[in-house]
């Protein structure tokens, strides 16, 4: 038997079962559904990132249902399937959030841990600041104070400059009321246009499989195993007069022999947005009508399992540009790919070795936005943004993929402080059943009204001098989207996401009648479970997810260490 057993080996569970097992005295077992990270060069090459999913061997291929906001499309939705989580195969944008979204995450939880400055000693665990892969001098790219250099996750600036980069940094100078410029976003104040970060180091991925699994391979108390999904927990009695629920199903696949596993302590599930929720209901711990439609006995009763998804939607922008010096000619082009890769392999540099964005920013709706009549400013605080906007230096469009030929500029706007709320569901006791998951994209008059918004502003951003000569007209109907009403209808016909959801296994205050974990992320209403995953944040931060989840990963060890 396990001190503790781990489910699922992403941002969170791969921070938890590293952290814990370096107290040599607590043994752990972390279950991982997909496969190894190790030798698979697509996920280690920054750039590949774009092919690795969606619908590969690397994804949970996921759809969502048709989404009424979106034109009832259905989308598809990947989750990483493999040690690192969706870490092994996101884009690598590293954030930590704003003030707000921390010190409203100790407000609603009632625990003032949650705060941002409480949370600083855990970004300090998780940041390593490195120089980017090309070492370009980047002075005025970020404030040197605001990071940490001790962390486990390599993270740095864009290693590879791009045309677009100077005059984004142009337009915060010539339009610096509406765009003004962000000299470093990781230190909480996110507002504002600036450098980004990456989870990069020297030139390669820092998942969380690379910078908190492979440095713990060599102890002996802990055992990780691949190919193993958790189906099902199982109730080992009673403690305090709650179900304890202190042993795993697991399996390799469908029809393989199944293994019961025990934890002295607890089960630690971190197995993100979509599978802890469901891990849930396939327990018996939902909605008692949605798990009765699925055949599942109820043992908690709790409607809040898989309710209040919120996500980023991202909208992409593709404008044609007047220069070959784009990214999209390395990933079309054979010869042009072979040379990238060739110099990748030599020593790290290259398009192929930086993200996709080098530049991206947080903005707020005007104060007298005509939505404020209507409805009440969503947005973490006033030091919060309402949408992003990230600089990409090529075609960028989930929807649609790219033309064989021409170079092009990407403004991908994303909705940061959604009011639609989402949900997913088993439909089914069958572990390997797809659940139905339904993030709701776009479904209030204030997420729609922020799009087409933040529409706008993407086009006068890119009105400014600085893109004379190089950006000319934008493709797939944004040239023509002009009226409200237009650009309503593109939005609809062209939104995605961002692959940001959060909330479906949410915090909330001890003895709040709603939420489905208290704020040291125990499950309520049972013994020996908690949460530590992307699904216990209860609003999506102002920040590409990672950051915060590491945070939140790193806090949630100390509080399961606390307890041992
Ligand atoms: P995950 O990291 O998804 O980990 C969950 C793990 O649990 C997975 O390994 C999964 O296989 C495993 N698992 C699930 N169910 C079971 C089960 N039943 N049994 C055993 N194991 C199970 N964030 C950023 O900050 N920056 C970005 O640029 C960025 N880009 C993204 C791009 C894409 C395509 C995607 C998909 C995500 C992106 N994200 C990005 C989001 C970010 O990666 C996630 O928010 C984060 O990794 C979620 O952490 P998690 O621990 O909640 O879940």
């Amino acid at each position: 038997d396990y001190d503790y057993i781990v489910v699922g080996a992403g941002a969170g569970g791969a921070v938890v079962a590293a952290r814990l097992s370096e107290d040599p005295r607590i043994s752990v077992l972390l279950v991982e559904a997909g496969i190894s990270n190790e030798g698979i060069t697509d996920v280690a090459i920054p750039l590949m990132g774009l092919s690795l999913t969606p619908n590969t061997m690397l994804d949970w291929n996921f759809t969502t249902t048709p989404q009424p906001g979106l034109n009832n499309r259905a989308i598809a939705y990947p989750r990483g399937r493999l040690l690192g989580g969706s870490t092994s195969v996101n884009y690598m944008v590293y954030m930590r959030g704003s003030e707000d979204d921390f010190n409203r995450y100790a407000s609603v939880t009632k625990d003032s841990g949650w705060k941002w400055d409480h949370m600083q000693q855990y970004a300090q665990r998780n940041e390593n600041l490195v120089s980017p892969g090309d070492q370009h001098n980047t002075t005025g790219q970020l404030i040197p104070s605001q990071h940490s250099t001790s962390g486990a996750i390599s993270v740095s600036l864009a290693g590879n400059p791009t045309p677009i980069d100077s005059r984004v940094i142009a337009t915060t100078r010539e339009l610096s009321d509406e765009f003004p410029f962000n000299p470093d976003m990781v230190g909480g104040n996110i507002l504002g246009i600036g450098w980004s970060f990456a989870s990069i180091g020297n030139g390669t991925r820092s998942s969380s499989a690379v910078g908190y699994l492979a440095p713990a391979a060599g102890r002996s108390n802990l055992d990780v195993v691949i190919n193993a999904q958790a189906t099902k927990l199982e109730v080992t009695g009673k403690v305090r007069n709650v179900p304890s629920f202190r042993r795993v199903l697991v399996t390799e696949k469908a029809g393989a022999p199944v293994l019961a596993l025990t934890a002295k302590h607890e089960i630690i599930l971190s197995a993100g947005t979509f599978g802890t929720p469901t891990l849930l209901q396939l327990s018996g711990i939902g909605d008692r009508n949605e798990l009765r439609a699925a055949g599942v006995a109820t043992v908690v009763h709790n409607p809040s399992v898989g309710k209040n998804m919120s996500d980023h939607a991202l909208l992409p922008n593709v404008w044609n540009v007047n220069s070959s010096d784009t990214y999209d000619s390395v990933l079309r082009n054979p010869d042009e790919f072979k040379v990238s890769l060739a110099q990748w392999t030599k020593d790290r540099t290259g398009p192929l070795g930086s993200h996709i964005t080098n530049n991206l920013g947080w903005l707020r709706l005007p104060k007298t936005a005509s939505i404020f009549k209507t409805t009440h400013d969503p947005a973490a605080g006033p030091k919060s943004s309402h949408f992003e906007m990230l600089f990409v230096n090529m075609w960028v469009n989930p929807n649609v993929p790219p033309p064989p030929t021409g170079n092009f500029m990407s403004v991908v706007l994303a909705l940061i402080s959604p009011t639609s709320r989402g949900s997913i569901k088993i439909t089914s006791s069958n572990p390997f059943a797809k659940p139905l998951i339904n993030p709701n994209l776009v479904a209030t008059d204030f997420d729609i009204f922020t799009l087409v918004e933040a529409v706008k502003a993407a086009k006068r951003f890119v009105s400014a001098k600085a893109w004379k000569g190089y950006i000319q007209d934008a493709v797939g109907g944004l040239e023509t989207a002009k009226t409200d009403k237009q650009i309503e209808a593109y939005v609809r016909e062209n939104t995605n996401t961002i692959w940001h959801a959060v909330g479906t296994a949410a915090m909330s205050a001890k003895g709040a009648n709603y939420g489905v974990v208290d704020p040291d992320l125990k499950v309520k209403g049972v013994d020996g479970l908690r949460v530590v995953d992307g699904s216990i944040l209860p609003f999506v931060p102002n920040a590409h997810t990672e950051g915060p989840i590491y945070l939140i990963a790193e806090r949630g060890a100390d509080l399961i260490k606390k307890d041992f």
